[in-house]
């Protein structure tokens, strides 16, 4: 069985002892193990502050593009073995780990692109000089510059290959070293893909270094110039937020956590319709792609009251068409979760679930495999469920089953549907589907303050539409509240987690000459 070292220091290394065990996601066989323990986990933060950091705020926006470049090329270039991978740690069919390998190295790609764009700058400057008196000579601008630190990147188990890249471009972009720790029970992607990332030779000493297993004492020696990227659950969130040292140092962390993200089906929906059409599609493949382990994957459907037969009648049907079962075959289009805890919460979630809502599609007791041991492996059948009452569900509202699992909610106006979407507390992104004009308008505002993205779906975009699930380099990601209050990606929005914003108060010239020098954001 394959033992994953860690790359720390310079060197590949392992820890002391058993550690965890990574398993394949069908066949539930052992295929690797990680230990982290007695590791020098101090050492590797300073070795990145002090060999990586110096290193990359050396060069210009334009040098760091370069090296996000050959990243990106790197991992076309292994493309297939990740893509196995994928398939036999995390479960994934090859679409699905296709969606994880090529969104990773979409996003290098988007970086180098974005930095080629900034030029020769080092730094960021932010707006125009301010007058500070009646004159121009004392003036004030803000600029940003990279955080002298080191980011410590921690990542969820469903996107190995495109949570670290994503992560990793955004501080490279921005000049800070990292340290990535994939989760545990799928970094067998993760680290090969490290690996590659390695071998092009793209990345100075120091810049990039990997955690596979437990961080160990690593919080204990972090300082005031480091920074924490995190996502998964919101109960690790709190526990790494409220750790003393971050407390002490007063450590950014950004969160990425769950997230109960709805999709709004119109009021003007005719079945047959484009935009109805546009409408299934999204919620079936949101429902379907990762076996609904995304943390953008829709987990409510709102339908007006009259609507509601008709729509989970053309749901199921569509829903009825995917097959679960090995992720190696053609015709599998839903493989198993990736752990047995992963299937353990979700089974125990779609209960939950179940006492508020009706199970119309699916279920526990309704699994049909292709091509798998029903026996073994961590498979959950795709699961509709409709509820009567939306303002009296409380566990559709705050409980995220993470697994191919969505409710349809009945809602009665645009007032009502805002007021259901906010109970979720914050959430990723909200989908609307309509192709009345003022009621896209009072969603694209209504939902807003609740969601980090809103995606719009009418007839003059169904052809061109992204599914609300995929996130984009350009844009934000992260949502309030729940969702963890983070911000990640959206081009340079990304990067300023990774840089200090400070005000300059100076004679108007010498700032002028500084900011001429800088990239405007
Ligand atoms: P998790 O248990 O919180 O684990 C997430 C990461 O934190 C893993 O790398 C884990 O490492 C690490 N970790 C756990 N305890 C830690 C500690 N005390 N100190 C430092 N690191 C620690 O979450 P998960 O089960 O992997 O992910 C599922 C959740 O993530 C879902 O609820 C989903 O909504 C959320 N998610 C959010 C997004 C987003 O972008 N918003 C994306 C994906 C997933 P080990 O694996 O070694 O335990």
């Amino acid at each position: 069985m394959k033992t994953l070292s860690s790359y720390l220091k310079g060197a590949w290394v392992c820890g002391q002892g058993k550690g965890a065990t990574l398993h394949n996601a069908t066949t539930e066989e052992p295929i690797a193990e990680a230990s982290t323990e007695g590791l020098d986990m101090a050492g590797a933060l300073d070795w990145a502050r002090t060999v990586g950091g110096p290193a990359l705020r050396k060069l210009s926006f334009a040098e760091r593009g370069a090296i996000c470049k050959k990243l990106a090329d790197a991992i076309v270039a292994h493309r297939d073995e990740l893509l196995l991978l994928g398939m036999a740690n995390a479960g994934n069919t090859r679409s699905d780990a296709k969606f994880d390998v090529d969104g990773a190295s979409a996003t290098f790609a988007y970086y180098a692109e974005l930095c080629k764009s900034l030029g020769d700058a080092h730094y960021l400057v932010d707006g125009e000089p301010i007058p500070l008196g009646r004159s121009s000579r004392l003036s004030g601008q803000h600029v940003l510059v990279s955080r002298v630190g080191v980011a410590v990147h921690i990542n969820a188990f469903n996107f190995p290959a495109w949570g670290l890249a994503e992560k990793a471009a955004t501080a490279i972009a921005a000049g800070m070293p990292f340290v990535a720790k994939p989760a545990t029970s799928t970094a067998l992607l993760a680290q090969r893909m490290f690996e590659v990332m390695l071998q092009s030779g793209a990345l100075p000493d120091g810049s990039a270094q990997l955690i596979c297993g437990s961080v160990g004492d690593l919080f204990d020696h972090l300082g005031a110039q480091d920074v924490v990227a995190f996502t998964g659950s919101s109960d690790t969130a709190a526990k790494l937020r409220g750790h003393r040292r971050v407390l002490e140092k007063g450590i950014p962390v950004n969160v990425e956590a769950d997230s109960l993200n709805v999709a709004i089906a119109g009021p003007d929906l005719e079945p047959g319709a484009p935009t109805y059409d546009l409408f299934l599609s999204c919620v079936v493949k949101e429902l379907t792609q990762k076996a609904g382990q995304k943390c953008t994957a829709i987990r409510r459907i709102f339908v007006k009251a009259e609507q509601v037969d008709t729509v989970v009648a053309d749901l199921t049907d569509r829903l009825s068409q995917h097959k679960v079962g090995a992720p190696t075959l053609d015709e599998v289009t839903i493989g198993p979760l990736s752990t047995a805890q992963q299937k353990a919460d979700a089974l125990a979630g779609i209960a939950k679930l179940a006492q508020e809502a009706k199970i119309v599609f699916g279920g526990p007791d309704k699994l049909t495999l292709h091509g798998a041991d029903a026996s073994k492996g961590y498979f959950v059948m795709p699961t509709l469920l409709c509820a009567t009452d939306g303002d009296a569900l409380k566990a559709v509202h705050s409980h995220e089953v993470f697994g191919p699992v969505a409710t349809v909610i009945p809602y009665r106006d645009g007032a009502h549907v805002i007021a259901l979407a906010g109970r979720g507390e914050g959430g990723l992104v909200a989908s609307v589907y309509s192709d009345d004009k003022q009621f896209l308008q009072e969603m694209a505002l209504g939902l807003a303050p609740f969601h980090g993205r809103v995606c719009l779906g009418s007839e003059k975009v169904a052809g061109a539409f992204i599914p609300p699930g995929t996130v984009m380099p350009h844009l934000l990601h992260g949502g309030p509240g729940r969702a963890g209050g983070g911000t990640e990606l959206g081009g340079t929005r990304g990067m300023l987690l990774y840089m200090q914003r400070t005000a300059l108060q100076g004679f108007g010239p010498y700032l002028e000459g500084l900011a001429s020098v800088g990239k405007k954001l």
